[in-house]
């Protein structure tokens, strides 16, 4: 067979194929595209390329022995049954954050089975007691890691830590961060304007790039707000100084009143924000741009 004749019989037979193509096959299809797509951005966050490509030569030896090489071949065929409980157990986390996401995701159906809607009050409580803690923790150089968690939920980290019901007050938070405490270490978890827990361990950053007087207090809040959309608000145990971390990036040296205009723009819900003072919405980055021509320091 030449590559004409090739080319042409592969021709008939997309177009056949093209043809008894169904609503169904198009949907199956659309399905199986998105799901490539995130397990190759799993591969890039992961940063389990090498081992995808170790995958990769596997599968080719598996071709290549087929039919010729069969004792070769048996062997690989058996690494492969091993191999995908062996991919299972190593992505055992991220398989697990996934199916989570999946339950917390945006889609505002399943967000109404699962979360019930707040209201602006008890928000609003919570983030002038968080202030009002950070504020006082400053002035008396205690660390403090607060993860105010948004769509994506925090499960994970909160099994890591002490598990609380309470009411976010400004006294229970720096009891919490007292450094003698027992869950001072760590970090106190907010959910729907209450703290869920303390102590919790969170993912490091990853981002090479960050400033090295940045310990690993910061990094874990850094490395918070790039695993999901959560707001992680900082205090440093050395230069009292407080951060803010949304989305990977870090605003520092922030005032009192800077971080409740931040935390009030990004956690409070949109509608009722240009309110009265006319204030306009800005979150992080808003916030970003205009401080960055002030000339203060901020980490991405
Ligand atoms: P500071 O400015 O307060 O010193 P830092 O960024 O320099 O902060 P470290 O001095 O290394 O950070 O802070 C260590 C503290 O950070 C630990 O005692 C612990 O409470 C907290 N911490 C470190 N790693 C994690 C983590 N993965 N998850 C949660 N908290 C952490
Ligand atoms: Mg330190």
């Amino acid at each position: 067979m030449d590559v004409m004749e090739v080319l042409m019989n592969l021709g008939i037979r997309f177009s056949s194929l093209a043809f008894s193509l169904r609503p169904w096959d198009v949907l199956d299809i659309l399905i199986i595209a998105y799901l490539v797509y995130r397990l190759l951005l799993l591969v890039r966050r992961t940063n389990s390329s090498r081992l995808i490509k170790g995958v990769g030569v596997l599968v080719v030896a598996l071709w290549l022995s087929s039919g010729r090489l069969l004792a070769l071949n048996f062997l690989l065929n058996r690494v492969v049954d091993l191999g995908i409980l062996a991919l299972l157990i190593l992505f055992q986390p991220e398989i697990r954050r996934g199916l989570e996401q999946v339950g917390s995701s945006k889609l505002p159906i399943l967000q109404w089975f699962s979360k019930p809607q707040v209201d602006r009050q008890t928000l609003e409580e919570a983030i002038s007691e968080t202030v009002s803690a950070c504020g006082d923790m400053s002035k008396s150089r205690t660390g403090a890691l607060i993860v105010f968690e948004r769509h994506n939920q925090l499960d994970e980290q909160l099994r890591s830590g002490t598990k609380l019901d309470a009411e976010v007050s400004s006294e229970l938070l720096k009891n919490i961060f007292f450094v003698k405490a027992p869950m001072h270490d760590g970090a106190a978890l907010i959910r729907d304007g209450r703290v869920l827990g303390a102590g919790c361990m969170l993912p490091l950053s990853r981002n090479v790039n960050l400033s090295r007087d940045l310990g690993m207090r910061h990094r874990a809040g850094i490395g918070m707000s790039e695993h999901s959309d959560a707001v992680v608000v900082l205090v440093s145990e050395e230069t009292g100084s407080i951060s803010v971390a949304v989305g990977g990036m870090l605003k520092r040296h922030l005032m009192t009143e800077t971080l409740e205009q931040l935390l009030r723009n990004e956690l409070l819900p949109q509608q009722e924000e240009d309110d009265e003072s006319g204030k306009k919405r800005k979150g992080l980055k808003g916030l970003l741009s205009k401080e960055k021509k002030d000339g203060e320091s901020t980490d991405e």
